[in-house]
Order: structure tokens, then C-alpha cells, then sequence
């Protein structure tokens, strides 16, 4: 590992500003020290910005709730207004590594968190993520990659977070230079898609400051995953439905996958499908139908099809439930 210098900084200002010369910002460590470790980037410098004033709180309020870039998924997976009023998402925090890593993993760099492609982590593999001319996973080893395979490059998604705050129509809270700006889930992730070198939209000096998330009276949340392993591991595929329940019918029903695409997978149809449609297995059937409607398998991960239509069912029976 090369030598690199430290900071910590106590205003986004002078983070943003520290971090444009060669610089990361550092939270806890969990993703970025082991691309340090293996190679992958050099920092000159690492900006810590976990001592940023209001970056380590969650608040309530009756419209929304507010939390902020430094919360470790620990405190979200505990947190008892997050347990109550968003269910998905405290699930899809304590449903991350293990732990020890939830312990010190944060909000903000789950969701800035980079590929977890074979390919893209070793060192001297040059792929596509890396400026390189090839996909490697694209006629290679391909088990874990994209099920939507229109991207150049075939690594997805697969931060838990993403995934629950996309359904949750979730906004993140940048701070870009001396401004702010609000993202949506979609916008956080909509260069992955366009872009094979892009795991986010982030600029390298995009600094996550908060999350918002809207509360919606009656509305409920849920998020299940799909791993080969029960603790420290991905999810193979993972499903997050939020939204109502009225009468036997779903209402404002919204879905996402993860790890199967470069972006959180969402389809406003879907949505649409659901729509006042008595919440059945039959009908959960059909929105996991429209969902998949476009994936396209490649050689070794045609088994996630099957997975991502069984997580959309369970997820869309347990909101009923
Ligand atoms: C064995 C293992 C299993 C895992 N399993 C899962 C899993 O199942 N699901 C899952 O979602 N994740 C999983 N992870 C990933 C883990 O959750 C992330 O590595 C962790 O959440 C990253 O948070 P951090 O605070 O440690 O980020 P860091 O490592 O500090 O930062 C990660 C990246 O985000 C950037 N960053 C940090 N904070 C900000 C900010 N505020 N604004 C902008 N950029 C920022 C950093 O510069 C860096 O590029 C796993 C990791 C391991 C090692």
C-alpha cells in the first residue's frame, strides 16, 4: 500500500475542497481500505469524514425522516423510529456483512460503495470499470453479474441500502462544491447504467450528507435478500416493496431489485400493474413476470431469474401480511 496523508475535517466545506486533489473520503473504511489494501486505488491523501457535525443522527418527524451520512447500519438496523416507520429499511441494514462490519459501516459509503465484480477487484485485471476495452464477465464467469445486460459492463448494484431507499422513494443529500443538491435513487445510480466506468454518479468530490426519506401515513416496507452465505455476504438478488395495503388491495406499490442490474431495478409499470389489485399470490406473480420481462441471462446466472421472481412474491405477500 503506498504512503497516503490524513485528515479530519468538522465542515462538508472543507472536505469537498481537501478531497479534489487526489484525495477519498473515508468513513468506515469497510469498502475503500480494502481497495487500498488490494491495489485497486491510491489515495494521497483520505479525508475522514465521519467527525462532520449532524452526520451520525436519525430525525423523525411526521412528514419524513432525516439520516445522516455517518449513521452506521448498526444504528439504522436498531433504531426504533426506523424499525417503526420504515421496516424495509432497517431490514436491508441489519441484512449487510456481518456484525462487526455493521458496527462501523456507514449510510453514505453503503451507498457510494464500489463494484464487488472478480474481475474489477483484481488488481491486474483491466476491465472495462478500469478504462480497459473488455467486460470480462460478459463471456467469462458471470454467476454474480447483471441480469439486465444492456450496460457495458455487467456489475451491479448491490448495496442492501440502495435498494430499500429506492423503493422507498428515498432522496440523498450531496453536497456538490459550495452547493447542495438533492438525488433521487435513481439519479444516485443513472451513470452506472450509461457508463462502464461509473459504479454511481458521484463525482470523485460528491460528498453524501444526508438521507431523506418521506413517511406516508399506513404505508409498509420490506426487504428480503438472497445470499450464498447467512452473514458476510452479498445478496445474489434482493427484493424491497414499499407502500399500502387497503381493503385486500395494493396501493402506491413500489419495487426494487438488487444485484441485478448497475442501478437498482425499478419499473414504473410494475407500480401501475399493482395498482388496486387484490394482494394475492397470482397477482404478486404477475408483477414479478413484468419486473424480469427484460433480463437478459448470460451464461452463469440465469438461476437469479427464477430467485428474483420468488424474492418479488415474498416481498409483495409479506407487505400484505
Ligand atoms: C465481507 C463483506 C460483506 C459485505 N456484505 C454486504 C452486503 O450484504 N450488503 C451491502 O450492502 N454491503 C455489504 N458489504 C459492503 C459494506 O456494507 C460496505 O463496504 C460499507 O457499507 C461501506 O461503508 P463504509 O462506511 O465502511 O465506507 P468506506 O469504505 O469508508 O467508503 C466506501 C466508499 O464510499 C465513499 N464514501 C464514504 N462516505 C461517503 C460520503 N459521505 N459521501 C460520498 N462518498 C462516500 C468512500 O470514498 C469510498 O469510495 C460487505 C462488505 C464486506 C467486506
Amino acid at each position: 500500500m503506498k504512503a497516503f496523508s490524513y485528515v479530519t475535517v468538522q465542515t462538508a466545506a472543507s472536505a469537498v475542497e481537501l478531497v479534489r486533489e487526489q484525495g477519498r473520503f473515508l468513513a468506515g473504511g469497510m469498502d475503500l481500505l480494502g481497495e487500498m489494501k488490494e491495489g485497486l486505488v491510491e489515495p494521497a491523501l483520505l479525508v475522514n469524514v465521519k467527525a462532520l457535525p449532524g452526520t451520525r443522527e436519525v430525525v423523525a418527524s411526521p412528514k419524513n425522516v432525516s439520516i445522516g451520512a455517518n449513521v452506521t447500519l448498526t444504528t439504522l438496523a436498531d433504531h426504533p423510529e426506523i424499525r417503526r416507520l420504515l421496516p424495509g429499511l432497517a431490514q436491508a441494514a441489519e441484512e449487510a456483512g456481518s456484525p462487526q462490519m455493521r458496527n462501523v459501516a456507514t449510510v453514505g459509503g453503503n451507498l457510494a460503495q464500489h463494484s464487488r465484480c472478480w474481475y474489477y477487484r483484481q488488481r491486474d485485471v483491466r476491465c472495462m470499470k478500469k478504462g480497459g476495452p473488455r467486460c470480462f464477465a460478459r463471456g467469462g464467469e458471470n454467476k454474480y453479474h447483471s441480469l439486465f445486460t444492456k450496460t457495458m459492463c455487467l456489475s451491479p448494484c448491490v448495496s442492501n441500502l440502495a435498494v430499500a431507499l429506492a423503493a422507498l422513494d428515498a432522496s440523498v443529500v450531496v453536497q456538490r462544491g459550495a452547493n447542495t443538491v438533492t438525488l433521487t435513487l435513481a439519479q444516485l445510480y443513472e451513470k452506472a447504467w450509461t457508463e462502464a466506468k461509473s459504479h454511481h454518479s458521484l463525482a470523485p468530490d460528491d460528498l453524501i450528507v444526508r438521507v431523506e426519506v418521506p413517511v406516508v401515513a399506513g404505508a409498509l416496507s420490506v426487504y428480503v435478500k438472497i445470499a450464498e452465505k447467512n452473514d458476510f455476504d452479498w445478496a445474489l438478488v434482493s427484493c424491497a416493496a414499499a407502500g399500502r395495503i387497503e381493503g385486500g388491495t395494493f396501493r402506491d406499490v413500489r419495487l426494487a431489485l438488487g444485484s441485478v442490474a448497475a442501478i437498482p431495478w425499478q419499473m414504473k409499470e410494475v407500480s401501475a400493474f399493482l395498482e388496486g389489485k387484490s394482494a394475492t399470490a397470482e397477482t404478486a406473480a404477475g408483477a414479478a413476470d413484468i419486473l424480469l420481462r427484460d433480463a437478459e441471462p448470460r451464461e452463469h446466472n440465469g438461476f437469479k431469474v427464477p430467485l428474483a421472481k420468488a424474492l418479488v412474491k415474498r416481498a409483495l405477500l409479506a407487505l400484505a401480511t
